[in-house]
């Protein structure tokens, strides 16, 4: 067994959007810090790949401007690379493209229902802080007021492009506190290099800032003593390497965590939470290219009635280079019923793929680039919103980052960063009470 003589002050194992969030934040903070991945490549589930001369995403495409995740890009002086889409999202619905920048929610569910004024009233009372019980689902809460197909298609489109679970899933509490209260997704763009740009930079920044990142390096156990994290085993170079650390940042999710040999020292209780609480969700995404344009939409596409077919969005129109010249590169995202559990992959992917035929005639000329389903290990979630862990442990100077410990309805990329904030500022007072105690 390798043993570097050196103490991190912190150790962040995974390299996704909140591991890296948390790892900027402290090295900005002139933390010692330690990023260990067991990939080649940094970004987790929100990276990319090549395909046939396509940048493709694997998971988060839409990175929303203005919040956090901006914020962490810019205590590191990191440009952010994004390109945004104008209008940002449009509905489309019985193949009309209808654009809700213009009349708001309000214009689009008054089509539908005339009681497009009382849910706007619930949507204004969850703002005031009059939100349902935690219990009761999207789709119950807007069974009180309507019974429109189209508008529960609609609710049930944007609970799977957003959360990645169907209306009958997500907590009326988490949708309306994303939509109605954080107000959330508005502003986003698009990175022109596929959505690993940005992870690659900000790892760039957090290297030029002192911090080291390992990867091929895969934790493969934690050490704990007296309630406390010591450090980490990791795999560097094909030989077990001890890592000690001050304090340590999980970026894998409760579950993985507390399986790592070692984990016992988590305690019986919590063990059992990490497996039974998060509820990982589940989505299918679809990469397809064109030599004719399917529609003429710079941001993301809603759907209205489909059968699991829920977003779509062109890349090229904003993001050229995504494709080879020539062709028109789209992502369209299909969520499984159920999300939360066990599903038919071949089944959901025809029914995902039958929405595309029905929707857009072109689509039987496309060049498939590829069809993945994400799911159990590596979801679309680690846990739908409302179904989220808190983010300390039984050890006090461990925590956790990442789509499972999400804030209450709160969602993606901007998600994990607030979680990378919060961990990095847990991590920081830790270090100060200790060397504080060390001084006296
Ligand atoms: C299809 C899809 C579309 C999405 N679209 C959007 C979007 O448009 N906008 C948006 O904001 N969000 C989107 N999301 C959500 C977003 O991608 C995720 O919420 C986010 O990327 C999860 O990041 P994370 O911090 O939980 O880390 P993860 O991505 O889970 O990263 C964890 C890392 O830990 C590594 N790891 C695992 N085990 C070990 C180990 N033992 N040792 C070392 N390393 C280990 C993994 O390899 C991984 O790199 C989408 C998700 C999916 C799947």
């Amino acid at each position: 067994m390798n043993t570097p003589n050196t103490t991190y002050d912190a150790i962040v194992i995974g390299a996704g959007a909140g591991g890296l969030s948390a790892a900027a934040r402290l090295v900005a903070a002139g933390r010692k810090v330690l990023v260990v991945e067991s990939l080649d490549r940094v970004g987790g589930r929100a990276s990319s790949e090549k395909i046939d001369g396509f940048t493709v995403n694997i998971g988060a495409i839409a990175i929303e401007l203005g919040g956090v995740f901006e914020e962490t890009f810019n205590l590191l002086n990191v440009p952010l690379d994004l390109r945004e889409p104008s209008p940002a999202t449009v509905f489309r619905i019985d193949g009309k493209v209808i654009n809700v920048a213009k009349g708001g929610w309000g214009m689009l569910l008054g089509t539908f229902t005339k009681q497009a004024a009382k849910i706007g009233t619930k949507f204004a009372d969850a703002r005031a802080g009059d939100l349902p019980e935690a219990k009761m689902t999207t789709k119950e809460w807007l069974a009180q007021y309507t019974k429109n197909d189209t508008v529960h298609a609609i609710f049930r489109n944007l609970c799977a492009a957003i959360f990645a679970a169907n209306a009958d899933e997500v907590p009326a509490r988490a949708f309306l506190t994303y939509f109605a209260v954080k107000g959330a997704f508005k502003r986003f763009g698009f990175c022109p290099r596929g959505t690993v740009g940005l992870w690659n930079d900000l790892a760039d920044g957090i290297r030029k800032a002192g911090g080291e990142i390992w990867l091929n390096a895969p934790v493969t156990e934690l050490h704990a003593q007296d309630g406390l994290a010591t450090g980490v085993t990791v795999m560097k170079d094909g030989m077990p390497t001890r890592v000690h650390a001050r304090t340590v940042i999980s970026n894998i999710g409760p579950r993985a965590t507390v399986d790592l040999p070692g984990g016992e020292a988590f305690g019986r209780e919590y063990i059992s939470q990490a497996h039974s609480v998060p509820k990982p969700s589940a989505n299918i995404v679809i990469n397809f290219a064109t030599q004719t344009r399917l529609v003429d939409v710079p941001g993301l596409v809603t759907f209205g009635k489909t059968r699991r077919l829920c977003n779509m969005g062109e890349l090229t129109a904003t993001c050229p280079e995504l494709a080879p010249a020539g062709w028109y590169q789209y992502v369209a995202y299909a969520v499984p019923i159920p999300a939360i559990g066990d599903f038919d992959e071949k089944t959901e992917i025809e029914a995902g793929l039958q929405d595309l035929r029905d929707e857009f005639p072109g689509f039987a000329q496309a060049k498939m680039l590829s069809v993945r389903v994400m799911r159990d290990g590596w979801p679309a979630q680690r846990s739908c919103a409302g179904f989220d862990m808190p983010q300390t442990t039984p050890l006090a100077n461990l925590w956790h980052v990442g789509d499972a410990v999400k804030d209450y309805g709160d969602g993606g990329t901007q998600a994990c960063a607030y979680t990378g904030r919060e961990a990095a500022k847990h991590a920081t007072a830790h270090l100060d009470v200790s060397r504080a105690e060390v001084t006296v």
